[in-house]
């Protein structure tokens, strides 16, 4: 898998929160006007096997049962999103955990108020990046192909 330059990769999940609210155009909207680009993408149930992996670091959180459970409500939509530098981008899109605290503007900080229910995932540094779309996708789910709008999202000799 290619993580570099324009090449860097992150997962994003769109939660079961906004899948019943009727968020997922909103929130793929959001990655598209920034520039990024698509390349993997799939609605997909979660089971305790994935979520103990993925939420490895919240394993003796006392919120962790109800976490799980919240994240097996419904299916999810797993994205790969592609770009410069883009596991930093993309978080500073998302906002901080604590969603009623998170910038105006950024995705958490217009569309919640939970600290557990803040409608994205996203992956936190480019070591998780690479683990978390691995974790989520196979190499024949992500594609490959040119977006014509690089052009002008990038300066040459960033692309
Ligand atoms: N979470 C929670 N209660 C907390 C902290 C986190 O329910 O006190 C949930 C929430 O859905 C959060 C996820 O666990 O998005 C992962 O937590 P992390 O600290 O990795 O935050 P994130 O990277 O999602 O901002
Ligand atoms: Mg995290």
């Amino acid at each position: 898998m290619i993580f570099d330059g324009v090449r860097e990769k992150t997962l994003v999940l769109v939660k079961p929160d906004a899948i019943q609210r009727g968020l997922i155009g909103e929130i793929v909207a959001r990655f598209e006007r920034k520039g990024l680009k698509l390349v993997g993408i799939k609605m997909m149930n979660l089971n305790d096997e994935v979520l103990k992996e993925h939420y490895a670091h919240l394993a003796d959180k006392p919120f962790f049962a109800s976490l799980k459970n919240f994240m097996k409500s419904s299916p999810v939509i797993a994205m790969c999103w592609e770009g410069l530098e883009v596991v930093s981008a993309v978080r500073l899109l998302c906002g901080i955990t604590k969603a009623r605290a998170a910038e105006a503007g950024s995705i958490r900080g217009d569309f919640a108020m939970s600290v557990s229910c803040n409608v994205v995932h996203a992956s936190d540094t480019v070591d998780n990046a690479k683990r978390e779309v691995a974790r989520f996708f196979t190499e024949d789910e992500l594609q490959d192909y040119r977006k014509s709008e690089y052009e002008h999202v990038y300066a040459e000799d960033e692309r």
